[in-house]
C-alpha cells in the first residue's frame, strides 16, 4: 500500500536526483511551453467566437481573459529562459512550478469549457467537445519531457471529459467519450514509451560524455578534457586576472617496467601513479595526457611556490610503488611547469611551453621540475629560427663533419676518430650539433641529415691508415624505420669503407624510446660488421639488464662523471665501477671529455684505455698526424 503511494508520488513528480535530465527537459520545454500555450490560447479564443452569441459574457470573454493573462504570463517567462544555463536548484523550481500549474491549468480549462455546454445549439455543443478533445493532445504532445506534468493534463483533462461526456445521455457524445477513452490510452501508453526512450537517450549522451573525456585506465580526466578545462581555466584568469600554471610530467623508466614485467604491470603502476597525483593535489585538475604522460592546471597560486611544489611532486614520484600482485618498483617523473601571466599567448601556447620546460627536464634535470623562463623563451625562438633556416638550407653543401681522435693510454696510439657533425648556416654561421640536431630531430630532417653526414664522414676515413676506426653519432629517428636503416647500410657499402672499422653510437635515451626496434635494427647493423656503442652511458635510466639485450659492443662513459675526477671521490668510483662493468659484460669502454693531465693520470690508475676529450684533440676539419698527440700524451 505504502509502496504503491510511494510509486505514484514519484511517477507524478519532477525526476528527482538527476540533474542532467531535468536540465535536458528543461531546455526542451523552454521552446516548447510557448508553443503549447499559443496553441491553447488560439483554440480557446475560436471557441469563444463560436459561443460568443450564446454564452453569458463572463464565460465567453472575462474568465477566458484572465486565463489568457495567466497564460501570457507564463509564455514570458519561458520564452525569457531560452537558450540560458541555469543552475541546477533553478531548473529544478521551474519544473515543479510546471508541475502544479498544469493540474491548476487543466482544472481551470476543463472546468471553463465543460460549463461552456449548456449554451448553445448542438453544433456549438460539438465545438466544445472537439475543443477540449483537440487541446489536450496538443498539449500533451508539447509536454512529453516531463512524464509527470503530461500525465496530470492528461489524466484531469480526459477523465472530465469522458466523465462528463459519458453521462450526457447524447448517444453522438457518448460515443465520442468512448472515443476519447481509446485514444487516451494509447497516447498515454506512447507517452511512457517516448518518456523511456527519452530518458535513456539522456542517460547515454551523459554516458558517452563521461567516456569521452575519462582516461579509462586511472579514471582521471583524459587529454580531451585537459585541453577543454585548460582553455576554461585560461579565460577565466584572463578576466579576471589571476595567476595560472600548468604543469606536465613525464615519468622517467616507466618503459623499461613496461617491458621488463609486462603491460598488465606497466597499467597498473599508472594507477599507481595517478593515485599518487590525485591524492597529492587535492584541489588542483590532475589529468593523464596518454602514455606516461600527466598534466596538471593550478590556478591562483604564486610562481614562487610553484617549483618548490613541482619538486615535491617529483620526490613523491621517486619513491617505490608497491603493485597489486607484490612487485616493488622505482620510477621518478620530470615536470615542466609554464605560468601565466608571466608569459603571454594563448591556452595552447601555455600548454608548449610547459612542454618546453619538460623537455629541458628530460635533458638537463631529470627527475625534477623546471618553470618555463625567458630565457626558455629565447631558447624556443631561436629553434624556431633555426628550424626555418634547416628548412631552406641546402644540407648537402652546408653539412660538414670534423673529427675527434679517440685516443689508447696503452698504446699512445690513436684508434679512432669520432665524426661530429657541424651545420654552416648562411644565416646564423657555424651552428653547434648540440643546437640544432635536437630541432632536426623533431621536425624530422635529421632521417634526411644521417645519411649526408654518414656519406662524408665515411669518405674521409676510406683514405685513413686501415687500422683507425671512424665512430659516427645516429640519432634515435634513424633507429625506427626499416627504410632509413637501409639507407644507413646502403650508405655504408657504397663508402669502400670496411664495416669492421666502424662504430655506431646510440644514445641510451634513444634507445629507451622503441628498444624492441632499436634492438632490431641494431642488430641489422651489427651483423653487417659494424661496432654498436653506448653513448653517453650513465645519464639515462635504462636499466642494465635491458641494455645487455642490446648487442652493443662498446659503452662511452658521459663526461659529467669524468671532469675533476681526481678530486672527486664520488666521480672516482663511479667511473672505475663503469669500467668494472664493461669489462665484465666484455665490452669495450670510451672516457669521453677528458681534459687535463690529472684526469689522465686517474684514468691510467683505475686502467682505462680508451679516452676522448680535449686533452688529446679537439675536433678538427683534419686529422692530427698521429705522432702530435702522442707526444702530448707523454709529455
Ligand atoms: P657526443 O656524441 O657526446 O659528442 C661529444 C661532444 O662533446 C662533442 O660536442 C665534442 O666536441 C664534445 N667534447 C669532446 N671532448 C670534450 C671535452 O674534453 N670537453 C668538453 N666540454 N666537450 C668535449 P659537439 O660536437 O658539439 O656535439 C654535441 C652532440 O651532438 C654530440 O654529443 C652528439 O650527441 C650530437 N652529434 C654530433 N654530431 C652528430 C651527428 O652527426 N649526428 C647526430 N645524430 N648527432 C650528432
Ligand atoms: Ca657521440
Ligand atoms: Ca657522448
Amino acid at each position: 500500500m505504502i509502496a504503491a503511494f510511494r510509486f505514484l508520488r514519484e511517477f507524478f513528480s519532477v525526476p528527482r536526483g538527476q540533474p542532467e535530465l531535468r536540465q535536458a527537459q528543461y531546455r526542451a520545454f523552454s521552446k516548447q511551453i510557448p508553443l503549447m500555450y499559443f496553441i491553447l490560447l488560439t483554440n480557446t479564443w475560436i471557441l469563444c467566437g463560436s459561443v460568443y452569441s450564446s454564452a453569458p459574457i463572463e464565460l465567453s470573454i472575462y474568465f477566458p481573459m484572465v486565463l489568457t493573462a495567466v497564460c501570457v504570463f507564463r509564455i514570458a517567462s519561458w520564452w525569457r529562459s531560452r537558450g540560458k544555463s541555469t543552475t541546477d536548484d533553478h531548473v529544478a523550481r521551474a519544473l515543479n512550478r510546471t508541475n502544479r500549474l498544469a493540474a491548476v491549468i487543466a482544472i481551470a480549462f476543463t472546468t471553463w469549457s465543460i460549463s461552456l455546454f449548456p449554451y448553445g445549439g448542438p453544433l456549438q455543443q460539438a465545438h466544445v467537445a472537439f475543443y477540449m478533445a483537440i487541446t489536450v493532445v496538443g498539449c500533451i504532445f508539447c509536454l512529453m519531457h516531463l512524464r509527470s506534468a503530461a500525465f496530470i493534463v492528461a489524466l484531469i483533462v480526459n477523465i472530465g471529459f469522458i466523465a462528463f461526456f459519458a453521462t450526457s445521455g447524447e448517444p453522438v457524445f457518448i460515443a465520442t467519450a468512448a472515443n476519447i477513452a481509446l485514444v487516451s490510452v494509447t497516447m498515454l501508453i506512447m507517452l511512457l514509451i517516448y518518456y523511456r526512450d527519452f530518458t535513456d537517450m539522456v542517460r547515454a549522451r551523459i554516458e558517452n560524455h563521461r567516456l569521452a573525456n575519462l582516461d579509462p585506465l586511472t579514471n582521471l580526466p583524459n587529454r580531451r578534457r585537459f585541453f577543454s578545462e585548460l582553455v576554461e581555466a585560461f579565460a577565466t584568469a584572463t578576466t579576471n586576472g589571476d595567476g595560472l600554471a600548468v604543469a606536465v610530467v613525464d615519468l622517467d623508466g616507466f618503459k623499461p617496467v613496461n617491458d621488463t614485467y609486462g603491460h598488465v604491470v606497466g597499467d597498473e603502476l599508472l594507477i599507481a601513479v595517478g593515485d599518487r597525483l590525485g591524492a597529492l593535489c587535492k584541489s588542483i585538475f590532475v589529468a593523464r595526457l596518454g602514455g606516461d604522460e600527466f598534466a596538471l592546471i593550478l590556478r591562483g597560486r604564486e610562481q614562487h611556490e610553484l617549483l618548490g611544489f613541482g619538486n615535491l611532486v617529483c620526490a613523491r614520484l621517486r619513491e617505490s610503488f608497491a603493485l597489486p600482485n607484490g612487485h616493488m618498483v622505482q620510477i621518478a617523473g620530470s615536470m615542466g611547469i609554464a605560468t601565466f601571466p608571466e608569459h603571454d599567448g594563448d591556452a595552447m601556447k601555455l600548454y608548449e611551453k610547459a612542454d618546453y620546460a619538460l623537455y629541458h627536464s628530460k635533458r638537463n634535470r631529470r627527475g625534477q621540475a623546471v618553470v618555463f623562463t625567458s630565457r626558455h623563451e629565447e631558447e624556443l625562438r631561436r629553434d624556431a629560427d633555426i628550424q626555418q633556416a634547416l628548412t631552406r638550407a641546402d644540407l648537402e653543401h652546408e653539412l660538414q663533419v670534423v673529427f675527434q681522435p679517440i685516443f689508447s693510454l696503452r698504446s699512445r696510439q690513436i684508434v679512432a676518430y669520432e665524426a661530429l657533425a657541424r651545420w654552416h648556416s648562411a644565416e646564423f654561421g657555424i651552428v653547434s650539433p648540440a643546437q640544432f640536431i635536437p630541432v632536426a630531430e623533431r621536425c624530422d630532417l635529421v632521417q634526411q641529415m644521417t645519411p649526408i653526414l654518414l656519406q662524408k664522414a665515411l669518405a674521409n676515413a676510406a683514405i685513413w691508415d686501415d687500422d683507425i676506426r671512424i665512430s659516427f653519432n645516429l640519432s634515435a629517428k634513424d633507429l625506427t624505420s626499416s627504410e632509413g636503416v637501409l639507407r644507413l647500410i646502403a650508405t655504408i657499402n657504397d663508402s669502400g669503407v670496411s664495416p669492421a672499422r666502424i662504430d655506431l653510437e646510440i644514445t641510451e635515451t634513444s634507445i629507451l624510446q622503441d628498444i624492441e626496434r632499436v634492438h632490431l635494427y641494431a642488430r641489422m647493423l651489427r651483423d653487417l660488421g659494424c661496432g654498436i656503442s653506448l653513448d653517453d652511458f650513465g645519464t639515462g635510466f635504462s636499466s642494465l639488464s635491458q641494455l645487455h639485450s642490446l648487442p652493443l659492443t662498446k659503452i662511452k662513459i658521459d663526461r659529467s662523471f669524468v671532469s675533476d675526477l681526481h678530486r672527486k671521490p664520488a666521480s672516482y668510483k663511479i667511473v672505475k665501477s663503469m669500467l668494472a662493468l664493461a669489462r665484465d659484460m666484455g665490452l669495450g669502454c670510451i672516457v669521453e671529455g677528458v681534459e687535463s693531465a690529472e684526469e689522465t693520470a686517474a684514468l691510467t690508475e683505475m686502467g682505462c684505455d680508451h679516452v676522448q676529450g680535449y686533452y688529446f684533440g679537439r675536433p678538427a676539419a683534419k686529422i692530427e698526424a698521429p705522432g702530435q698527440i702522442a707526444r702530448r700524451a707523454a709529455s
